[in-house]
């Protein structure tokens, strides 16, 4: 008889509440990673920078779990598919895994629990992604919170109960011997899951102490290394968010405020999820978007002719990472400039963003839009040049993406700011004054 930790996006063993619980269970632990068929066949470009991080991280986990004389199982097909086999071959009694608050996972969580139920194997799960998770900060009514003020208050009044009881990390005691060990301990490589390996650099996983004492001054400067670059590493779990906020509650309040963002979003996830397609705030549904595809493949590729949207779309198509700045620059831009739909623009971060994930990216692109649940006010259009002026004076980062810049070989601009931005706002006001 073994217990299975089913990892998803929870990629560690120190501090991982279900592997914790799994460990105590008494049974012999075998761990498992899926990579989904489902998930993966949606995916056009076969170099996929996400696939290869959890690849690499898988076999890193590997390597580890072999100090403890134990082995990774990794497959490949639907989870349904996967399960009905790991019933076969074992004797399981139940299955651990930590929550995830996405659609898709929610669905699958349920077919799969109800699946080990019918075959007498509980299924259990727990928190371990977020310090709240759905129900846990509601306003006094009971009901969800739609702003990120209140919610960020509440947020921050319940930490501190119980003698920070909700960010203790999981104890790492000598359990881990409990791991079930398989006969071979290789795992599927790339290529076996019909991906191929592509030059990437991955962002380190350690907290700096340093970037986060600094944190307020320089977060929004994009040619400075003034952000944490942990998002791919919250994403998939590889480090652990109870020892993030610890951080944050000692050296930088700033940026434990982004880490609520964090939470927040998932929060709206799990309550409202049918944001994943519409508007938070309906009544932009009236919205009339131009949807100038060849605008669209301009912003995509960079050449809108303003040096910090092109700039901000370049990083993000070399490295698949884009600075929060940039981020929201460039969103607005699409969104309000084009006047083009954000979900144009959230699929396309969605493709290129090693960091992506579904609550932030869409809450960011929202907000941007001005559909969202904090929005940006609809009169409030970032002026690029200003933006620029502010956070890269020197064209340091620009200069780095766009060093054609100077040369008579950059593109003009594909609208003018000034007519550009009357038109978003009329667009805008059309809904909102209902005019
Ligand atoms: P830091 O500044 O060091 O922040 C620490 C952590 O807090 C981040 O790693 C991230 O996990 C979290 N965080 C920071 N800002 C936010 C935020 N606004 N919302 C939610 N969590 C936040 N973040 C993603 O992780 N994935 C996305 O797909 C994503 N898409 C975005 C799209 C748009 C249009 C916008 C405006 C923002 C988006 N963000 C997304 C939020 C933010 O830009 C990134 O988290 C941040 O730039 C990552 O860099 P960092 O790790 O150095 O962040």
């Amino acid at each position: 008889q073994i217990a299975i930790h089913w990892f998803r996006r929870d990629l560690r063993l120190q501090d991982n509440a279900a592997l914790y619980h799994a460990l105590k269970s008494g049974y012999p632990v075998l761990p498992i990673f899926i990579f989904d068929r489902n998930l993966l066949e949606n995916l056009s470009d076969k170099k996929d920078r996400r696939v290869q991080f959890i690849h690499h991280q898988l076999n890193l986990l590997n390597k580890e779990l072999a100090r403890y004389g134990s082995t990774l199982l990794v497959s490949y097909g639907t989870p349904y598919k996967v399960w009905t086999s790991l019933l076969e071959k074992y004797n399981i009694t139940e299955v651990y895994a930590n929550r995830d608050y996405e659609p898709y996972a929610k669905e699958r969580d349920q077919v799969i629990a109800e699946y080990l139920a019918s075959e007498g194997i509980s299924f259990k799960s727990y928190k371990d992604q977020c310090i709240f998770e759905m129900d846990e900060v509601v306003k006094a009514d009971g009901k969800p919170y739609t702003l990120f003020t209140p919610y960020s208050k509440k947020w921050m009044e319940k930490l501190m109960i119980k003698d920070g009881f909700y960010y203790q990390p999981y104890p790492s005691v000598d359990y881990m011997q409990n791991m079930f060990a398989l006969p071979s301990s290789t795992i599927l490589s790339l290529e076996e899951i019909g991906f191929q390996t592509m030059k990437c650099d991955f962002p380190k996983k350690g907290i700096k102490v340093d970037i986060l004492d600094k944190y307020s001054q320089h977060r929004d400067f994009p040619a400075v290394e003034g952000t944490s670059r942990l998002s791919v590493h919250f994403r998939f779990g590889t480090i652990s968010i109870r020892k993030a906020v610890q951080a944050g509650l000692q050296y930088s309040p700033k940026w434990l405020n982004e880490l609520i963002w964090r939470d927040f979003y998932m929060m709206i996830l799990h309550h409202f999820p049918s944001v994943v397609t519409e508007n938070f705030n309906t009544k932009y549904n009236r919205l009339e978007w131009r949807n100038n595809p060849e605008e669209f493949k301009a912003w995509c590729d960079g050449q809108t002719g303003y040096p910090i949207v092109d700039a901000g779309m370049r990083e993000l198509n070399a490295t698949g990472f884009m600075h929060n700045r940039l981020r929201m620059i460039t969103a607005s831009f699409l969104t309000k400039h084009l006047l083009i739909d954000w979900r144009w623009g959230e699929q396309y971060f969605a493709q290129k963003l090693l960091d992506y994930d579904l609550a932030a990216n869409n809450g960011g692109w929202q907000w941007a839009a001005g559909t969202g649940t904090d929005a940006q006010p609809y009169f409030r259009v970032f002026n690029p040049s200003t933006q620029t002026e502010k956070f890269d004076k020197d064209l340091k980062y620009i200069k780095k993406w766009v060093p054609e810049l100077h040369t008579g070989n950059y593109p003009p601009p594909i609208v003018d700011h000034t007519f550009a931005r009357e038109r978003a706002i009329k667009a805008f006001q059309k809904i909102s004054k209902g005019v």
